[in-house]
């Protein structure tokens, strides 16, 4: 029912584009395609994807959850008609009434429907990189199963209220300056119920619902990150009987990670060298996601350096593709010296020092050799 189209593209307006401009896009577009002024095939649907993506990207906070989890991100948050509620679409009628019919809409004296819920899930970097099944234990209402919700004692059942005659709502009729008043009001002896309990249910008091923990299983998405939404329609409280119940709505926390860091779908680690290290160059093993990976450190390379290890970050929550591991070197700089490594570091201070010597062919020779030894050292000394 909703549609699968890029939001943006829909518009045909660029990711960047500010309210007023997808506001007056919108307005133009609508124009052209609204069903009352054309008669064309596919123009009501073609309106209806363009109010679609106008509900989500008009609204600061869809629009944040399209931008950063794509569809997935507003279908797991919002249902069909959640999308649509709240927006404002201007002159152009009563869009949600048009797309879903009056029947969406309860009047004030029907059964009410089951208030919402939420739960904050904490999970690990590693369970929102891959995604997770977590089960998880609401306490919410529930319809009783000692008296399916009626209320009455087992073995009894509810009277048709006498005050209303069963229909919950009392009519009175007012007349006055030549013209009839109807109006409605809520029945107090029942409550809008049209029913009266006269013995009880001993497990819920007549109440009809009870408290109960029930174990919910969530599945999080691989890709999925803090702030990320996931709608479990009808898991909320039960409503009142003819009502349907409330949505629970998990709202994900990603732990932090001893070694990663997340931009975007982006993994970030560090990578401690020693200057040795970073002088000769390297392979080195680095942990990933995936498990460890070598990565060569070339010789020269300076502290702060960022090398991009391809696909090894997350894999985008709407299915395409995944980020890259970036992983930045830090050098680290010895604090405490022994005597050999003192000793070293100014001789090569001395061999990088420029002392020229004025020496030939051979003695450069000489000079390259005693180097290597040199350098094999230093390698010792520092990476023990
Ligand atoms: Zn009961
Ligand atoms: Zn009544």
């Amino acid at each position: 029912m909703a549609t699968t189209r890029d939001y943006y593209e829909i518009l045909g307006l660029p990711k960047d584009s500010s309210a007023g401009d997808i506001k007056k896009t919108y307005r133009k577009l609508a124009l052209k395609y609204h069903p009352d002024r054309n008669k064309e095939a596919g123009a009501e649907e073609k309106f209806k994807e363009i109010s679609e993506a106008y509900a989500v990207l008009s609204d600061a906070d869809k629009r944040a959850q399209y931008d950063r989890f794509g569809h997935a991100g507003i279908d797991a948050q919002y249902s069909a008609e959640d999308i649509f509620r709240g927006a404002d679409f201007g002159g152009f009628g009563d869009i949600f009434e048009m797309f879903f019919g009056g029947g969406s809409r309860r009047g004030p004296m029907g059964p009410r429907r089951g208030s919402d819920l939420q739960y904050d899930l904490y999970i690990t970097f590693e369970e929102a990189a891959f995604g997770t099944r977590k089960d998880i234990d609401i306490p919410r209402t529930e319809i009783c199963s000692t008296c399916s919700g009626t209320g009455a004692k087992p073995g009894t059942s509810p009277k048709r209220c006498p005050t209303c005659s069963g229909t919950g709502q009392i009519r009175t009729t007012r007349s006055g300056l030549g013209m009839q008043f109807v109006s409605t009001t809520t029945c107090s002896t029942c409550h809008g119920r049209g029913q009266i309990v006269e013995s009880p249910c001993p497990t819920c008091s007549g109440a009809g619902r009870v408290r109960n923990t029930r174990k919910i299983t969530v599945n999080v998405p691989a890709g999925a990150d803090s702030g990320m939404t996931l709608r479990l329609s009808g898991e909320g409280n039960t409503g009142e009987p003819g009502a349907p119940s409330g949505d629970l709505y998990v709202v994900v926390h990603v732990m932090e990670h001893r070694y990663f860091k997340r931009v975007d779908y982006d993994v970030i680690s560090e990578l401690p060298i020693s200057f040795s290290q970073a002088a000769l160059g390297e392979d080195v093993a680095i942990d990933t996601l995936y498990g460890k990976v070598k990565m060569n450190i070339p010789p020269g390379t300076q502290t702060n350096s960022v090398f991009r290890l391809r696909d090894k970050g997350i894999q985008h929550v709407h299915g395409h593709g995944k980020g890259d591991q970036l992983v930045r070197v830090i050098i680290k700089t010895p604090t405490k010296l022994t005597h050999e490594q003192k000793e070293l570091l100014r001789q090569f201070d001395g061999l990088s020092g420029g002392k020229k010597s004025e020496g030939d062919e051979k003695d450069r020779t000489e000079k390259s050799k005693k180097n290597k030894g040199f350098f094999e050292k230093v390698k010792d000394a520092f990476e023990g």
